[in-house]
């Protein structure tokens, strides 16, 4: 049985949380519509962490939501989980009920069969003319022979179940992956990220072995897009997104943080080679003139300022995420476009 969602919110807890969304949600001005309630109870309740902590972060970039940035939320928390994998759950559901079916009918076949056979022996051993006998071979001839039959229509059947249940396992590893990217770059999001770097930290932690990430966040971002527009923007944000694909090949793992903000998990990388990483990085953003393609409006540069920190041996990820952030804010506060190496 599914449990119902929500159930354990009683009238007198649900209807407080209700007072509660209706203030978070007027205080961002955004209509309390059935899609941003729900972010919003979950946010007030804060019983989803994973959702709880992106839209603090989205509140952190934008003090203001908007309907737009509460829809890319509900979809990346929402629509994936719920008909994506209710639409998966139905389909197993609907194999095993045709494959029980099928195992009862075949099984009935079986067990006839069995007792026909088992009469033949019987009759095998009593005295019997022979016009009797071949009537009865023939009866088991075309009993084993309709046997024969189901059981390859059976076979049939199962391989078809097979591929089913194979394309199945296909859509559930693309939903998961959906799940895990951000829509807009195509980088892991931020919650394959807060996935990876606890994996990563274990595992550095366990092979006392190197690790080190980095946060890079766009400098002055804000006024690029009130300049050229939020779509330029987008642009600028994919154009972001394979350079540091391309700058990192094998050596680290790029998503997308928040907003303008992305985050690398360094493995096996001691902090001076993270530092010498990350001034590529920032030196291949900062030299590349941004053109568009279709106008040929010249953007001119964006910059970077990256805050760097290798993992130590009893640190949470939390707080390594707190003094990378902290080298960020340095960086920035000592003129944006460089690198600052976490205390
Ligand atoms: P700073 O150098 O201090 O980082 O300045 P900033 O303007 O980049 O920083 P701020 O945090 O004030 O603003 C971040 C901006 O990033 C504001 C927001 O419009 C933009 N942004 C965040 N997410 C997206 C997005 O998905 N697309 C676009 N186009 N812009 C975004
Ligand atoms: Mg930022
Ligand atoms: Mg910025």
């Amino acid at each position: 049985m599914n449990t119902i969602p929500y159930r354990e919110d009683d009238y007198t807890k649900a209807s407080e949380y209700l007072r509660l969304v209706i203030a978070f949600l007027s205080k961002q001005t955004v209509p309390p519509s059935p899609l941003n309630f729900r972010i919003g109870y979950d946010y007030v309740t804060g019983r989803n962490q994973k959702l709880k902590a992106s839209i603090d972060a989205l509140l952190e970039a934008e003090p203001v939501l908007s309907t737009e940035l509460l829809w890319e939320a509900y979809r990346e928390f929402f629509i994936q989980d719920d008909a994506a994998l209710e639409n998966i759950r139905q389909e197993l559901q609907n194999i095993i009920v045709n494959i029980q079916s099928e195992f009862e009918n075949s099984g009935g076949n079986l067990t006839s069969y069995v007792n026909k056979l088992s009469h033949f022996s019987t009759i095998l051993n009593s005295p019997i003319s022979p016009e009797a006998m071949s009537i009865e071979v023939q009866k088991v001839i075309d009993d084993t022979r309709t046997m024969e039959q189901s059981q390859q229509k059976m076979e049939a059947q199962m391989s078809n179940v097979l591929s089913e249940v194979e394309s199945l396992r296909k859509e559930l590893q693309q939903v998961k992956e959906e799940s895990l990217t951000d829509p807009l770059t195509g980088l892991s999001n931020r919650r394959a990220f807060d996935a990876e770097i606890e994996h990563h930290m274990v595992l550095a932690q366990e092979q006392k072995i190197p690790l080190s990430i980095m946060l890079i966040d766009i400098d002055h971002f804000k006024i690029f897009n009130d300049t050229y527009g939020h779509l330029v923007g987008d642009k600028v944000l994919r154009f972001l997104s394979a350079t540091l694909k391309h700058c990192l090949k094998e050596k680290g793992i790029a998503s997308r943080f928040g907003g303008e903000e992305f985050a690398v998990i360094l493995p096996q990388t001691r902090l001076s080679d993270a530092d010498a990483i990350a001034e590529q990085i920032r030196q291949s953003i900062a030299s590349i003139e941004l053109k568009d393609r279709v106008n040929s409006e010249n953007y001119g540069n964006v910059t970077v300022s990256i805050g760097i920190a290798q993992c130590d041996m009893n640190e949470r990820s939390d707080q390594l995420i707190q003094r990378v952030d902290e080298a960020l804010y340095r960086a920035k506060g000592q003129g944006r476009n460089r690198v600052e190496k976490a205390a």
